[in-house]
């Protein structure tokens, strides 16, 4: 029985193509947990990994996809059995591991965690890394004291998959949401989501001119870091916190340390990937409890296999709305 999967190849001039294949269980890597992989999904790094890699990929051949969700069809360890629901994101799977874009995967146990109740396999994956990260960005803003009638709470790069999520989860939590976007086009489609307010990427994008601007933000998820971190950061109220997620605007921080030392501002660094289990089991607990299943089916974007190398070129030019499903079947 073969299965399909997307792979990437890399030739000797060092150029990667990708295409699908049919491929059999031999091929599948090592691992004690083998999962028919229903969907997954597309994210910043799969854009890279379906592309030249970004230097994330090992070796190749490679199966990219950094999250899928699916059914255990055989597995050597005692915490699964066939038949269990489970999801996967991060521990550097599509990347330094294949992942997700088959419809077979292989993993390691400890990597995996149950489908939470009352989301279905789809909806995981329209969550994916994402809306998973988007949820800890939230968490961490929270235990650092942040509460609804604080404030408005400014979540930039506001149209993509972090923004998206981090908007809705915000203003079913009840807070004022700000969003930024470089898309005016969308911003019907962030109202709905429960913003309030748009600023558009222009009016803060800028490099730091002055370390201090009038006190704005209760709170705030940046997808976007570089200079719309930097200036962000001199727009926070006193003693709120900023959680840096991501850095589709650039790796680089233009900024002064003068708000951390005169407001207090937090920067809080978040990432998903390494997370430990419970904290994994908490953020999909609160997704499944926070995050309002209208909005979430409201962001997705529909895809199959073969649509993976047009928008993993589309999600690195900041092109994808919302959040791509993808039904590997
Ligand atoms: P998306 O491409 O879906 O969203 C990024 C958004 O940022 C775009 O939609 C766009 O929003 C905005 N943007 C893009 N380019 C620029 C630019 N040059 N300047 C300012 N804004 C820009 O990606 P994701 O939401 O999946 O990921 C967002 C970031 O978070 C990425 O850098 C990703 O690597 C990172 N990430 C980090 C994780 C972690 O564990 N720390 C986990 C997941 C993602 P708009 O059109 O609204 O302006």
């Amino acid at each position: 029985m073969t299965f399909k999967a997307m792979v990437v190849e890399k030739d000797e001039d060092g150029k990667t193509s990708a295409s699908i294949q049919d491929l059999d269980d031999s091929r599948l890597p090592d691992g004690d947990v083998t999962v028919a992989v229903e969907y997954s999904t597309v994210n910043y790094k799969d854009g890279l990994c379906l592309g030249p890699g970004g230097g994330l990929v090992r070796t190749y051949p490679h199966v990219p996809g950094i999250d899928f969700a699916g059914t255990v069809e055989a597995s050597d360890d005692a915490r699964y059995k066939p038949g269990d629901k489970v999801v996967l994101t991060g521990w550097r799977v599509g990347e330094a591991w294949w992942g997700g874009y088959a419809q077979k995967a292989r993993v390691k146990a400890d990597w995996l965690v149950p489908l939470p109740d009352g989301l279905s396999a789809r909806d995981a994956m329209a969550v994916g890394t994402a809306g998973f990260t988007a949820m800890l960005a939230v968490m961490a803003l929270e235990d650092h004291g942040l509460k609804p009638g604080d404030g408005p709470v400014l979540v930039t790069g506001a149209a993509g998959g972090v923004g998206s999520v981090a908007t809705a989860i915000l203003s079913n939590l009840g807070y004022e949401v700000a969003g930024v976007t470089g898309r005016p086009e969308t911003a019907e489609y962030l109202k709905s989501l429960g913003a309030s307010q748009i600023v558009a990427r222009e009016d803060i994008n800028e490099t730091v001119k002055r370390p201090l601007e009038t006190e704005t933000w209760a709170g705030c998820v940046d997808a976007v870091g570089g200079a719309m971190l930097a200036r962000v950061l001199g727009q926070m109220k006193y003693g709120a916190s900023v959680s840096a997620v991501g850095l589709a605007g650039g790796a680089g921080l233009p900024a002064t340390v003068i708000p951390f030392l005169l407001r207090g501002v937090n920067l809080l660094g978040i990432d998903s990937v390494m997370r430990p289990y419970e904290d994994r089991l908490r953020a999909w607990e609160r997704l499944a409890k926070d995050l309002p299943l209208d909005k979430l089916h409201a962001m997705v974007q529909p895809a199959t296999l073969a649509d993976l190398p047009e928008l993993g070129a589309s999600i690195l030019k900041g092109g994808v709305q919302g959040r791509v499903v993808v039904d590997v079947n």
